[in-house]
């Protein structure tokens, strides 16, 4: 039996691109309320439906109208007080049941332990 050598297809190189390694890219993303720029994954994303409700979007990846907040209560209140989500989601109002929900999981937020180094 003969071994065959498969053949890759040569692509021919183009100048300028440059394919393999590449820098690590870390997505950043900033505080809507803090304007702290965050890896993503550091924030809780908030999406704007169709139907112009505002949800969480734990995933980070639905559709539509995103804004991030950090996982701070402090942000999530100032947000609410200074109607931050409404103008970053380019809503004319909060629906008032998505503003209990946003303002419960503020509350959750402030139970969990805060790893708050301080800044100097
Ligand atoms: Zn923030």
């Amino acid at each position: 039996m003969q071994k065959q050598h498969m053949q890759a297809v040569r692509e021919p190189m183009s100048p300028g691109k440059q394919s393999g390694q590449r820098p690590r890219h870390v997505p950043q993303r900033t505080c809507l309320s803090c304007r702290t720029t965050h890896a993503k994954r550091a924030l809780l994303r908030l999406v704007r439906t169709a139907a112009g409700r505002v949800e969480l979007d734990p995933t980070g990846k639905r559709n539509g109208r995103g804004a991030y907040l950090c996982l701070n209560r402090n942000c999530w209140e100032l947000a609410l007080k200074r109607r931050s989500i409404e103008r970053a989601l380019r809503l004319t109002a909060l629906h008032p049941e998505d503003r209990v929900v946003l303002e419960q999981f503020a509350q959750e937020l402030a139970r969990m332990p805060v790893d708050d180094a301080g800044s100097t």
